[in-house]
């Protein structure tokens, strides 16, 4: 079994534009107190992070309230360069499983969000910082959270190849929350 690390270095990791940037205070040190103690501040949408239905869509669940299950389990690596068409996303869509990660510079298309949020997968993961648009940021989120389909987004797939492995990217469990940091990891059998 191998644990490959999916997950970007909190705070050094890419901010989307608007965002507050992570960072970090060390209220205590050993030299000063006996003991090493740190404070953080951060966006719940820093760095490698899931979004809630409720981060775009008015009175639907958050962080706290979503199935634990939607974040672990087979998962699909494909690679996709550019914008993914309808007809590139129900190609994958036959066969990937029910979380599904795209390495690459991708972006969706309308239809290929509509597809993909009519579809069996509850989880879809990027490397960008957003499922949406920088000109228009809701519209694609908004297709997928109406149907619950979970983004995770900030994903580092360099060195992943495309395959099947198992997903492991639990959000932290925080009331109310409208998205969420994770650690996320792929597991392959080799
Ligand atoms: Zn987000």
């Amino acid at each position: 079994m191998k644990i490959i690390d999916i997950t970007q270095e909190l705070f050094s990791c890419n901010v989307y534009p608007g965002d507050k940037q992570p960072t970090y205070e060390r209220v205590c040190t050993i030299a000063e107190n006996g003991y090493n103690l740190t404070t953080f501040s951060m966006s719940v949408h820093n760095g490698t992070h899931m979004d809630a239905p409720g981060h775009f869509v008015a009175g639907r669940k958050s962080v706290h309230e979503l199935d634990l299950s939607i974040f672990y389990g087979p998962c699909t690596v494909v690679e996709v360069e550019g914008e993914i068409s309808g007809e590139k996303m129900a190609a994958i869509l036959k066969s990937c499983q029910e979380r599904l990660l795209i390495k690459g510079d991708c972006s969706f298309s309308e239809a290929s969000a509509v597809a993909l949020a009519a579809s069996h997968v509850r989880l879809i993961g990027i490397e960008g910082q957003s499922v949406g648009s920088l000109e228009d940021p809701a519209f694609i989120h908004v297709i997928m959270l109406e149907k619950d389909v979970i983004p995770l987004e900030g994903l580092v797939l360099t060195d992943v190849a495309p395959g099947e492995y198992t997903l492991a990217a639990f959000p932290l469990l925080m009331e109310g929350s409208d998205g969420s940091p994770v650690r996320a990891v792929l597991i392959s059998q080799e």
